[in-house]
């Protein structure tokens, strides 16, 4: 972190001293040649994307226009719309001290009428979980992104209290609520096998890529499951071809690890039909700039997207705004806890406020496949 603010202070400063600040591209693409390396290795994502995202809201402030406005503004994109959440209300995997290996279970809120009422019925499901969790005295602390870390049995005990939450808070599974998971898979992919005993102790499934692909099938036969993240290693392009071709067509398949928000990795996997939806982490690809060339790769090849925050996240709620002004239509951001991820929530409800009767939210057509 004292490297990232000694090159901000000492070489990323003085090179953009003069610049104007509504000239995001300009002043994008002068760290990117003063960084020099492929992987902004010399200067670091972290300082390189503090910079970018200071210098926008300097932008929006020299303008007198709100941040997503400006943000659109960049992106050229007329359409401002609010995006469809994906609560993370199970944490497991590495995100969790417990017996889950996939990383999270998330509520998705597709028959909501705003973004609001999405955030309402999110609240209440929450709720009911907690009550349920506590009824089997399971632990209700909660994991990095907010949501419940119980010791569960596995994926399906997971799935099947949340769908009895959502019944018990009054509201019907496929109509009201979907579900997704990110399995971050590459967390419990070792030498070839999928190895689910890595989280879930030694008589749990190890299986092959090809197993892989027909067990994420059989769920999404048995569960409501509208997204799958990241239900491949992010190196295993084959088993990802493969489970795109069968179940593509109706499963959100999005690569996180897989694409990293770069734009080479995406055009890989538009090319060889890896996947139909890239998660987009600022912080991955470093710059506001290059992030808007992956939303656009994406878009242009009919891919969705949904801005993501991290693991690890402060209060900055600069994601909500990039959400609604790339009119992305989906955002994954956490649980109904932790300020961290409400900020976000607030940040959008503050936006859906002022924008008022021109705020859209496209509930299930955010989903395309
Ligand atoms: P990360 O996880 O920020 O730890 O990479 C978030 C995610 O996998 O979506
Ligand atoms: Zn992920």
């Amino acid at each position: 972190m004292l490297n990232a603010v000694k090159n901000v202070d000492g070489l990323i400063g003085p090179a953009l001293k003069g610049m104007d600040v509504t000239k995001q591209t300009d002043i994008d693409d002068a760290m990117i040649a003063l960084d020099g390396t492929p992987n902004k290795a010399k200067l670091g994502a972290n300082a390189i994307l503090g910079v970018s995202l200071a210098i926008s809201k300097a932008g929006a402030a020299a303008k007198g226009v709100p941040l997503y406005q400006h943000y659109a503004d960049i992106a050229g994109n007329k359409d401002l719309v609010l995006p469809v959440p994906s609560f993370n209300v199970i944490n497991g995997g590495s995100h969790a001290g417990n017996a889950l290996a996939f990383q999270e279970f998330m509520i998705v809120p597709v028959g909501a009428k705003s973004f609001s009422d999405a955030l309402k019925i999110a609240n209440e499901v929450f709720h009911n979980l907690k009550k349920n969790l506590k009824s089997k005295n399971l632990s209700t602390s909660v994991g990095d992104e907010g949501g419940f870390a119980p010791k569960l049995n596995g994926t399906e005990d997971a799935l099947n209290i949340i769908i009895d939450s959502v019944n018990d808070a009054g509201y019907k599974v496929n109509d009201d609520i979907m579900i997704a998971l990110d399995c971050a898979a590459s967390e419990f992919y070792s030498n070839g096998v999928y190895d689910y005993s890595i989280f879930e102790g030694k008589n749990a499934r190890k299986l092959n890529s090809d197993e892989q692909v027909e067990y994420l099938i059989s769920l999404c036969e048995k569960f409501p499951i509208i997204s799958i993240e990241d239900g491949m290693d992010e190196d295993d392009w084959d088993g990802w071809k493969k489970l795109t071709e069968k179940i593509g067509n109706k499963v959100q398949l999005v690569g996180d690890d897989l694409f990293v928000t770069n734009i080479k990795r995406l055009q890989r996997g538009i090319t060889e039909k890896t996947g139909n939806s890239i998660l987009i982490k600022l912080n991955q690809i470093g710059t506001l700039t290059e992030t808007i060339q992956s939303i656009k790769l994406a878009t242009k090849n009919n891919f969705s997207t949904v801005i993501s925050h991290r693991s690890g996240e402060t209060e900055d709620s600069t994601i909500a705004d990039l959400s609604v002004a790339f009119n992305t239509g989906q955002i994954k951001t956490g649980s109904m806890s932790r300020s961290d991820r409400m900020a976000k929530y607030n940040q959008l409800l503050r936006i859906e406020e002022e924008l008022g009767e021109n705020a859209k939210y496209l509930g299930v057509n955010a989903f395309k496949f």
